[in-house]
């Protein structure tokens, strides 16, 4: 039992969302404790060494979400985070041989080599796509309206919140309006084919409706998984993906700074095991090791099914909240690695082997939506496909912080691999041939690339599960389907980051807005638990 000095909040994790709500709530005058499972911070979002001299971000890779606003409040720059863009956004490699570049002012003369149609109507796409991004970026940092089951005292406020949300989607014209409903429900598939049609660049633009996304590019509710990945920016230039120098874990120790120099404490190691309940109102937890520690609050940094499957007494919940959560969709079937390189690859469609704008950029092997929607078939049947959809990123080319010089790392985001092997076998026992899988791919594009594999650290879906206690290896702590999105996620009647438990808090990305580096949930929950504490309403544990 610890002693008896008064601590205002417990969180449990110390991912990226864990450590933004700590220092928003330290920064309020509160006193707060981290417990995070691992020994090192940062969640998903960490850099480690798995190879002599080579180091690379583990599993998130790449950053655009993190808002600007958590940026500034916690001073990121200061206590070390550079974020640098890539000089190409994207590159395809494609059959034929051809190949599609996005970005560095090339992608329309790049898109008209397969349709003049389509390199006209990349201006509009992308203003109509910005305007309903910057919708979404509005809404962000906000509390989503939270379904209430009591009387109009309760109501109000969330009426009020509703209005709000209103009067900006009342800023958009009837077209922009159709737009948004769209993009909210339709496929990514069907949304990109009104557009365009050829292949290349609905691949492109496809891909992040599939990122994450266990599902065919065709799947209703896939437009929504693409505009969430257009919603960031780097150094202010909306949509743009970029590197952060050192690596993902370079953002999460910038934020551990940050939380340490507003006093924030941090244990590392420390999982918890249960979540105690007294009356109706969580009080504190119980670790592994078996110490209590008692608060006034405590917050839930973990996907919502394993904070209240795992670390709540069932009969301190009610049955239908228990079963709904037991529901909570998740499973995001990607599988990722990270190679040591003693070469760049070099592409067919674009040879050599010195360093290009390409090399820089997210390389994506898969070349049209068909393909993407294929893949998906072969996972439900197979458990992954023989072509399958991987973006690979060589950050060593822009941060030679991460491999010896004339070496490389590089990250692969491997797309729809099944959460769960439908002949039983175990990840574990595929791990390896999936991962030749890939590698294969990847030098069918460029021939020297498996001979210059040095060393690889593989990611299973159960790999996310067991090191990041991702649920199903899902990257985003529960899909984002419309049924488990803005007042519904985690569930209705919780959108506010309060649990059902007096004194519990929810802060990660199993709440509004979502998966990603955003920083955006721990942000929103810290200022709900702080309007609580100026109410009065958390007292002393
Ligand atoms: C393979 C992969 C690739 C991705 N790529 C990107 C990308 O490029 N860009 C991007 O923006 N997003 C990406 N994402 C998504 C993004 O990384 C996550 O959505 C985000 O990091 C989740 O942050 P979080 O703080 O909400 O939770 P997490 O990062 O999951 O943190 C939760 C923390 O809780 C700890 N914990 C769990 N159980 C306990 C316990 N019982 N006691 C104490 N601590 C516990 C965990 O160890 C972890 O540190 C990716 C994710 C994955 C897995």
């Amino acid at each position: 039992m610890d002693g008896k000095a008064r601590r205002d909040a417990l969180i449990i994790g110390a991912g990226h969302n864990g450590l933004v709500c700590a220092a928003y709530l330290a920064a309020a005058g509160l006193k707060v404790t981290v417990l995070e499972r691992r020994g090192v911070v940062g969640g998903a979002a960490v850099t480690e060494e798995f190879h002599p001299g080579f180091r690379n971000s583990v599993a998130a890779y790449t950053v655009s979400l993190l808002n600007p606003k958590v940026i500034r409040d916690l001073d990121l720059h200061r206590h070390g985070l550079r974020i640098v863009e890539r000089r190409l956004a994207n590159f395809l490699p494609l059959e034929g041989p051809q190949f599609l570049k996005i970005g560095a002012g090339k992608t329309s003369q790049e898109v008209a080599k397969f349709s003049a149609r389509d390199a006209l109507r990349l201006a509009p796409y992308a203003e109509r796509l910005e305007k309903i991004a910057d919708v979404l970026r509005d809404l962000v940092l906000e509390t989503p309206p939270n379904v209430t089951a009591g009387g109009w005292f309760e109501a109000l406020p969330e009426l009020l919140r509703g209005a709000h949300l209103g009067k900006r989607i009342a800023k958009l014209d009837m077209t922009m309006r159709r737009e948004l409903l769209d993009l909210f429900v339709k496929s990514a598939g069907d949304h990109l084919d009104t557009w365009f049609e050829s292949a290349p660049i609905k691949a492109a633009y496809g891909f992040d409706g599939i990122v994450g996304n266990y599902a065919s590019p065709y799947a209703a509710g896939s437009a929504y998984v693409l505009l969430h990945h257009v919603f960031g920016e780097v150094n202010g230039k909306k949509g743009a993906w970029g590197h952060a120098i050192g690596g993902m874990g370079a953002i999460t120790q910038s934020m551990a700074k940050a939380a340490a120099e507003r006093g924030v404490e941090i244990r590392l190691s420390s999982p918890v095991r249960e979540v105690i309940v007294e009356a109706g109102r969580a009080v504190g937890v119980v670790t592994d090791q078996g110490e209590t520690l008692r608060a006034r609050s405590v917050v839930s940094n973990l996907n919502p099914r394993l904070l209240y499957g795992k670390l709540i007494d069932p009969a301190a919940l009610a049955a239908d909240f228990r079963e709904r959560m037991q529901h909570w969709r998740c499973g995001s079937g990607t599988f990722r690695m990270n190679v040591a390189l003693s070469e760049l690859p070099d592409f067919s469609v674009l040879p050599g082997r010195s360093l290009a704008e390409h090399h820089t950029s997210g390389i994506i092997m898969a070349p049209s939506l068909a393909y993407m929607d294929q893949a998906y078939l072969d996972a439900k049947q197979h458990g992954w496909s023989k072509r399958p959809i991987v973006e690979m990123l060589i950050p060593s080319t822009l941060d030679d912080s991460l491999a010896p010089k004339g070496q490389h790392v590089a990250s692969l985001f491997c797309q729809h691999v099944a959460p769960t092997l439908a002949d039983g076998a175990t990840w574990d026992a595929r791990r390896d041939q999936v991962a030749d899988v890939m590698i294969d791919l990847v030098n069918s594009h460029a021939p020297n690339f498996r001979a210059s594999v040095l060393a690889r650290q593989i990611m299973s879906p159960l790999d996310l599960e067991r090191t990041f206690g991702l649920v199903g290896g899902d990257i985003f702590h529960g899909a984002l389907s419309l049924d488990q999105l803005f007042s519904a996620r985690p569930m209705l009647g919780y959108a506010d980051y309060r649990g059902p438990l007096k004194g519990l808090y929810m802060c990660g990305s199993g709440t509004h807005p979502g998966g990603g580096v955003t920083g955006a949930p721990g942000h929103n929950a810290a200022r709900e638990i702080i309007a609580d504490f100026r109410r009065g309403r958390l007292k002393q544990a």
